[in-house]
């Protein structure tokens, strides 16, 4: 039996949040990629009425701000054109990394950022992005709009904080000079695989010392999350051999990654290790 629930294609903003706020439940709509995997409800809670807000523009395009402080990306925006921006490749190419490892070519057509957020998925390939990045997601309602740092955004297993009546409008990176970004993601083929392991670190490499260290993780654990623990230890560490293996020692034992189908907790937690450590080694040059 088709399964076709009633669906509304606001003409703006305002029309989308009065629609949000009705009580009736419903569920936005952007490039599908998701949300058609779950029309059915055989894998999740079907929506009951859909908000396509495919054409809202407003939230596509990407934009360096005029302080040259701020890149900010619209929650409409693709994987093609994330990957294919010249701003994301010059300021944020390990962003553009990421969308280049999503699905293949035609997710990448469709599929959007703002989807990746929301849908929440521990396995989200942009989101230990956005934690490394210390980025912000912006939401807008009907009450107004409000930002979120990214660490505090994904709050239990394809939980969010954003409220029901809201939507994703964007996303706010802060562009910090002299801080490298480095993205890895290891699955099963290079193509159509949802990670087993999506590492992001960031640093600012200072008089060879570790600096602003951020570790973050997809797949290992129940949200995307950062790996505190290891970035205190690698936080005013000198870039050495022996920082780095302290530092692969500590992730293996802080990340709590689970069996699945798609890999084992063990080959998790080593491969976890062992991505980390190649990271640094290849920052220190020992
Ligand atoms: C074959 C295949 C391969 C894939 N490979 C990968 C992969 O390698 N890595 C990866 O991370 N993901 C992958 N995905 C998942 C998916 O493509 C991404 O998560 C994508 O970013 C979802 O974006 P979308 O625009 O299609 O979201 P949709 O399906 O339209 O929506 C997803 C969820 O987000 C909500 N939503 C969307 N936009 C907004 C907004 N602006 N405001 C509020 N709520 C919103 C929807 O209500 C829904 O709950 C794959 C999916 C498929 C089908």
């Amino acid at each position: 039996m088709p399964i076709e629930p009633p669906v509304s294609t606001p003409r703006d903003l305002s029309e989308a949040y009065a629609l949000l706020s009705d009580g009736a439940g419903w569920r936005p709509i952007a490039g599908g990629t998701d949300l058609m995997v779950q029309i059915t409800g055989e894998l999740s809670e079907p929506p009951e009425h859909v908000l396509d807000i495919w054409r809202l523009d407003q939230l596509r395009g990407i934009s360096v701000g005029h302080d040259g402080a701020t890149l900010t990306i619209g929650a409409l925006t693709t994987y093609t054109e994330i990957r294919r921006s010249s701003a994301v490749r010059e300021h944020l190419p390990a962003l553009a990394e990421a969308a280049a490892t999503i699905g293949a070519a035609q997710i990448q057509n469709r599929g959007t950022i703002g989807g990746n957020i929301v849908n929440a998925s521990p396995a989200g390939d942009t989101l230990p992005v956005l934690l490394a990045a210390d980025a912000a997601i912006v939401l807008g309602s009907a009450r107004g709009e409000r930002t979120i740092a990214a660490a505090g955004f994904w709050t239990g297993y394809r939980e969010t904080a954003r409220s029901a009546d809201e939507l994703v409008l964007g996303v706010e990176f802060p562009l910090q000079s002299g801080r490298t970004l480095r993205f890895r993601k290891v699955g099963t083929r290079r193509a159509q695989a949802i990670s087993k392991v999506v590492m992001a670190l960031a640093y600012r490499a200072d008089g060879g010392v570790w600096r602003d260290v951020r570790v973050a993780l997809g797949s290992v654990a129940a949200t995307p999350v950062r790996a505190r623990e290891t970035e205190g230890v690698l936080e005013g560490a000198a870039a050495r051999k022996s920082s780095a293996d302290h530092a692969a020692a500590t992730i293996v034992r802080e990340i709590t990654p689970i069996d699945d189908v798609r890999s084992t907790a063990a080959y998790r937690r080593a491969v976890t290790g062992r991505i980390l450590h190649r990271m640094l080694r290849e920052e220190g040059g020992w």
